[in-house]
């Protein structure tokens, strides 16, 4: 708990959110968590996510945090706050539908590969901004893109992953003025984790998403 708060103000000065990774551990550290004040969480496994939504109070921020696949978007669809990681325009079209069917607006970020490794998701430059004009041509009405996500290199090498967080955010700023000059909504970053936030938070992350610093090992 210690940590948590430590984190928090450091992000707070900043006016940087957390979102908390919960993945794997129990509903009790949630509410644990959920009663000091912390509201959003983030999980990547849909049927994990949708468990705990259902046991856990209603006022819970859900993020989904990783890779998702189309035919689970159905699941989480009628309560998700953020997806984060929309790295394709097939998967755009299923959440667009599913909140359709559900009556609501859903919030996405594109996922960019800006890591080094092949192994990450995510959207070149060019397929991100071949998205983009296909989201607008095709009206999805249901959809708001909220901004962009990136994972950097997994390594000890501060510098590489500074220089990966920079990319994100020069795309960022060329995507805002290019496509999204007049929309407020247009606005966040979601970059940083247990072993890279404070870079992150220098180099203009919104949002981070942290587990292991706060909630020790998985
Ligand atoms: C697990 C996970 C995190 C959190 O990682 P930690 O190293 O535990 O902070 C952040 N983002 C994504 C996409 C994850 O899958």
């Amino acid at each position: 708990m210690g940590k948590y708060k430590e984190i928090l103000k450091e992000l707070n000065d900043n006016n940087v959110g957390l979102v908390l990774v919960s993945k794997t551990k129990p509903k009790e550290v949630i509410e644990d968590f959920y009663n000091l004040g912390q509201k959003d969480f983030g999980e990547n496994r849909v049927q994990e996510l949708v468990s705990k939504y259902e046991v856990l109070p209603k006022d819970i921020k859900w993020h989904h945090i990783g890779h998702l696949q189309k035919n689970k978007v159905k699941y989480i669809a009628p309560f998700i706050h953020l997806i984060h990681a929309v790295d394709d325009i097939k998967l755009l079209k299923e959440i667009n539908k599913r909140a359709i069917q559900n009556n609501r607006i859903l919030d996405v970020l594109l996922q960019i590969k800006i890591a080094k490794e092949d192994s990450k998701f995510g959207l070149s430059k060019d397929d991100c901004i071949a998205l983009i004009d296909e989201y607008e041509i095709s009206k999805m009405e249901n959809i708001r893109i909220r901004g962009l996500m990136g994972m950097a290199t997994f390594t000890y090498d501060m510098e590489i992953v500074r220089e990966e967080f920079k990319k994100l955010k020069e795309f960022f700023n060329f995507l805002k003025d290019k496509y999204f000059k007049d929309e407020e909504l247009f606005s966040e970053i979601s970059m940083g984790m247990s072993g890279d936030y404070q870079i992150a938070i220098e180099e203009g992350a919104t949002m981070v998403r942290i587990g292991t610093l706060i909630l020790g090992n998985r």
